[in-house]
């Protein structure tokens, strides 16, 4: 969208992207987005074993298509409790990014103080849509009875309790960066060269000049805008030579500029797959992503963003490591979202191809193991509430396993996956500064999920966008 934007104000813009156009004809499909990891649109990374996950390596799903992540994504659309912004740097507080959150979506439910009405990317309610999958209603009375009150939008006013999902589809089909921003609006105000991978930036005596591709140099003549991600725009830097100087020079790379926090301050959601129930009859399948209610789990102090998620699946999900279940089966998986761990990217090598050691680090910070697991006696106690007499057949896991607290860790650390929400590996304050200009460099910003202070209290592709809308006003000087 940053391209987008730019180019419709004027700007010349060429738009370099390593991946081609969304060929795939399940990216259009919201229910078949699980498909999509692995396949060809997916950089297909992998995390270094994870110590806190049993030493577990950890499949790393990142978009390698124009439009990004956003193309291959769980659909998910919620910019999620203000008070997770708020901890960010001045200029980029939940009041800073309100008018870019609204000027990104048209929300199906219309504009209001919260919602925009009529920007480039589809925003839909599924309080708004008839044919919820009916488990999910279910999920909605439980979260009721256990005392959480009904929320109308979860985008709104109140960003808390139950509430049905909100995801970023037009009519039934994904709509994404590539098609709200390129495609609707004419990406014929913007330069577009696919399939072409930049193997590092061009630094000259503190200055970015270009960018470096297999065989070719081009020179910017303005800036150049680093988007690659929270993985790749760190590696990319560090590459270049800009990074952790010892390390840099341990790969054999000249050192540009000495920046020790390129890569480090990784953080990422974890949600775990999942608190796993047989069902009495067969679970009609969503129309959506699987995910059509949810409860964001108010804190305790109602000015502070939750520390859960918990998420109904209208199937089996659960992580391989913890067993099987077939059909018919439903799923209520709880999710970490104020992990205090802290990971890193880090170069294995200074070869330009190569990719980056993803290190996560998941529940290094022992107080994450024990926030999910106060997660998980949650999701147990609305699975077993009575609105899902209906459905219950047995909670098939963690079940009685749970009944041993001894247990309870090890069936966290074998149900953790990652929620694929990587941030702060540039982060604004450290890498960059508050206009995204990387420290010590002139001609070089960076504008992706690698600049987030930390992890918004949801999903965090609304965060992203609304980051990128922002950007592109302080690019333009505006
Ligand atoms: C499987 C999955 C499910 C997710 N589900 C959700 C969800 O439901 N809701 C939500 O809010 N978020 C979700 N996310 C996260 C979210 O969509 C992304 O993290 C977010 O879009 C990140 O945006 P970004 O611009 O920082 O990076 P990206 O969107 O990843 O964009 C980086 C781009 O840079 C390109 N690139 C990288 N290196 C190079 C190079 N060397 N040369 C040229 N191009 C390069 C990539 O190909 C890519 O197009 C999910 C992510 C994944 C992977």
């Amino acid at each position: 969208m940053l391209a987008h934007r730019l180019g419709r104000a004027g700007r010349r813009v060429l738009a370099i992207e390593a991946g081609g156009r969304a060929t795939l004809p399940a990216v259009a499909d919201p229910p078949l987005w699980p498909t999509l990891s692995g396949s060809t649109l997916d950089w297909r990374y992998a995390t270094v074993p994870q110590r806190g996950l049993d030493g577990r390596v950890v499949p790393y799903p990142r978009g390698k298509v124009l439009g990004g992540s956003s193309v291959i994504n769980a659909l998910a659309y919620q910019s999620g409790h203000p008070a997770a912004y708020d901890r960010w740097p001045a200029g980029w507080r939940h009041g800073d990014l309100l008018p870019y959150f609204k000027q990104a979506e048209t929300f199906s439910g219309g504009g209001d103080a919260w919602r925009g009405g009529d920007g480039p990317l589809h925003v839909l309610s599924l309080a708004d849509v008839h044919d919820r999958t009916p488990v999910a209603s279910a999920f909605i009375a439980a979260a009721q009875e256990c005392g959480f009150a009904m929320t109308p939008d979860i985008g709104g006013a109140v960003t808390t309790g139950v509430a049905w999902n909100q995801l970023s589809i037009k009519g039934h089909a994904r709509d994404d960066a590539a098609t709200a921003f390129f495609d609707s609006l004419g990406g014929s105000d913007v330069d577009l060269l696919l399939d072409a991978q930049v193997l590092g930036l061009v630094i000259e005596r503190g200055r970015c000049l270009g960018v470096r591709l297999a065989g070719q140099i081009l020179r910017a003549e303005g800036e150049v805008l680093l988007c690659a991600g929270a993985i790749d725009s760190p590696r990319l830097l560090m590459v270049s030579g800009v990074g952790p100087a010892d390390a840099l020079r341990a790969h054999g790379i000249a050192v540009a500029v000495d920046l020790p926090d390129v890569g480090a301050n990784l953080e990422d959601h974890l949600l775990l797959a999942g608190v796993a129930y047989r069902a009495r009859r067969a679970v009609e399948p969503s129309f959506y992503n699987h995910a059509d209610a949810l409860l964001y789990v108010p804190h305790a102090q109602a000015d502070e963003s939750p520390d859960h998620l918990i998420m109904c699946l209208s199937l089996p999900f659960v992580q391989p490591a913890v067993g099987a279940l077939p059909p018919p089966a439903y799923t209520l998986v709880p999710c970490l979202m104020r992990p205090l761990s802290r990971g890193s990217v880090r170069l294995g090598s200074g070869d330009p191809m190569a990719p980056a050691l993803i290190d996560p680090n998941y529940l290094s910070d022992p107080s994450d193991l024990e926030s999910l697991v106060t997660a998980v006696a949650l999701a147990r106690e609305i699975g077993g509430a009575p609105a899902f007499a209906d459905w219950r057949a047995e909670e098939v896991y963690p079940g009685r396993l749970w009944d041993d607290s001894a247990a309870r860790h090890d069936f966290v650390r074998r149900a953790a996956r990652s929620f694929h929400h990587p941030v702060g590996t540039c982060r604004i304050g450290a890498v960059v500064d508050t206009a995204l200009c990387v420290q010590g460099v002139t001609g070089l910003r960076v504008i992706d999920a690698s600049v987030l202070p930390g992890l918004p209290a949801a999903m965090i592709n609304a965060a992203v966008t609304a980051v990128a809308e922002r950007a592109s006003d302080i690019v333009l000087g505006r």
